[in-house]
């Protein structure tokens, strides 16, 4: 485990046992990516609200999971995990509309890292 998403953090560099919140390593990898998701989806945020787009969903969304990820706010993965999947669908509506010349890779990410790290979970868990 490697955490460093807070200022509680362990010796003020990283959680690498358990959190000292309490997060397990499987939360702490789904926010990781819960914030991944969520920097291609603000790409496209940017660039279309730059076109006139309305983004209100987007950026509310996006907010909603910058909350999801303060320490003990929620380490529920299964709402963190849908949470990943309406960045990607609200991302990926915007790239239907919006011509972005930033090629960043949370910007095509499409999820498959994620179902991996689920299966790994899963199989630990039995
Ligand atoms: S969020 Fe929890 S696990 Fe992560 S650095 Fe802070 S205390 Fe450690």
């Amino acid at each position: 485990m490697f955490c460093n998403q807070c200022q509680e953090t362990a010796k003020n560099t990283g959680c690498t046992i358990k959190g000292v919140c309490g997060k397990t390593e499987e939360t702490s990898n789904i926010q990781d990516l819960l914030m991944f998701s969520c920097q291609g989806l603000s790409y496209l945020t940017i660039e279309a609200r730059k076109q006139g787009i309305d983004t209100n969903a987007e950026s509310k969304h996006i907010t909603n999971c910058l909350f999801m990820t303060i320490t003990n706010a929620n380490f529920d993965d299964k709402s963190i995990i849908q949470a990943i999947k309406d960045a990607i669908k609200y991302r990926d509506e915007l790239k239907s509309k919006v011509k972005i010349a930033e090629n960043h890779p949370s910007i095509n990410w499409n999820g498959k890292m994620m179902k991996n790290l689920m299966q790994k979970q899963k199989k630990s868990e039995h």
